[in-house]
């Protein structure tokens, strides 16, 4: 029944269900009024139905109150004081199984005294007895004083929400497998332990920002002076390094267009990530010889 309600706001929850409760309350306490059995009336049905199987068996007394109830496939003990049999569906449930049906009808007895009075008429009577009082319009209500109940602050954890079934830890598991946990990750871009190239901190060139915040901490105190970090010995040799990047287009563009680039103060970081000459194709090549050309 709550659940047509679960996804209101906790008042109107509470008030959903409260208006439910009520009604029902009510319709089973006139709906008992009518009724004139003693028992309940599914246990009634259930005792009617009982006692129709019970025609198979034949109870033999045993003592005063112990008889001893067969049928041509089985034989139960039943006890009349007790109330028990040892089939244990009477012990179970308060209401005589149909070895104890049978047994009561031998004793002269009525099975509707040998059921438990929880499933009486007036214990059901008692149950709907007291009403759920009607309330006034929420803007009627006497303040308590009291602080007003919130909705609980939800947080969603990070990451998809897992689809595994989470298992028992006794529950076995594949010994050959082997686990990545408890197992340091190494970076497959900067060959360092503890992160993976995802994670992975490192410049292009490879290096960490230590190393990064120290180079630039090193070029701030030597006044300005272009880095030559990581650079190939290309101080002799001419900006030829950014050649490839113009020779698609056009190779007789001088190199000194470039310059600039290379050469400027502030971008130390383009210098350091520029790729080392001795990679690059020499300068001279003719466009022709190129099979990208
Ligand atoms: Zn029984
Ligand atoms: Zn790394």
């Amino acid at each position: 029944m709550t659940l047509k309600a679960r996804d209101k706001p906790i008042l109107s929850m509470l008030e959903w269900i409260k208006v439910r409760l009520m009604s029902r309350l009510y319709v089973k306490k006139i709906g008992i009024e009518k009724y004139g059995g003693r028992l309940c009336l599914s246990i009634q049905g259930k005792l009617e139905k009982l006692k129709l199987e019970s025609k198979s068996f034949c109870a033999m007394p045993s003592g005063r109150f112990v008889y001893e109830v067969a049928s041509e496939r089985e034989r139960h003990v039943v006890d009349l004081v007790g109330r028990t049999c040892s089939c244990r569906a009477w012990d179970l449930t308060g209401i005589p199984c149909k070895h104890g049906v049978a047994a009561i009808f031998v004793n002269h007895e009525m099975p509707e005294d040998d059921t438990h009075p929880c499933y009486y008429k007036d214990a059901y009577v008692k149950t709907y007895k007291t009403p759920i009082p009607p309330m006034l319009v929420q803007s009627e209500w006497v303040s308590s004083g009291q602080p007003k109940s919130v909705a609980p602050i939800i947080y969603k954890p990070p990451g998809r929400p897992s689809m595994k079934r989470k298992r028992d830890a006794d529950e076995p598991r594949n010994p050959y497998k082997v686990s990545r946990a408890n197992k340091l990750v190494r970076c497959g871009r900067c060959q360092k332990e503890g992160h993976n190239a995802r994670r992975c901190k490192a410049n292009v060139t490879g290096e960490t920002p230590w190393e990064r915040r120290k180079r630039l901490q090193k070029e701030q105190s030597g006044s300005g002076r272009p880095s030559t970090y990581r650079q190939a010995p290309s101080s002799s040799q001419p900006p030829p390094t950014h050649q490839p990047y113009t020779m698609g287009s056009s190779s007789s563009q001088p190199p000194p267009t470039h310059q600039p680039y290379t050469m400027g103060s502030s971008s130390s970081n383009q210098a350091a990530r520029s790729q080392p000459p001795a990679r690059q194709p020499p300068a001279t090549q003719p466009p022709t010889q190129t099979p990208w050309s």
